[in-house]
């Protein structure tokens, strides 16, 4: 096999759906998460995987915000932005 395999999205749905389920609200500023986005907590960009334990649910643009930043550090940022 010369190519890369594509990700199975049947198998990323479920996952996907397992995360959901599982953290219900955006993981940084506890919004509703519609729609709901992926965020890595080891960014794919630094060999993390799509799996539940490396995924939390966030809302869209706590998503964009981040980006690539690593979790602690934004963890961080999100909890300062949050001014009630
Ligand atoms: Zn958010």
């Amino acid at each position: 096999m010369s190519r890369k395999a594509k990700p199975n999205s049947a198998r990323k749905r479920r996952i996907q759906q397992r995360v959901i389920e599982r953290d219900r609200v955006c993981h940084w500023c506890s919004a509703p998460a519609d729609p709901p986005t992926m965020d890595h907590i080891i960014p794919a960009s630094q060999g993390g995987n799509f799996s539940v334990a490396n995924l939390v649910l966030a809302c869209w643009s706590c998503n964009q915000a981040r980006a690539d930043r690593p979790y602690h550090y934004y963890r961080r940022y999100a909890c300062n932005s949050i001014t009630g």
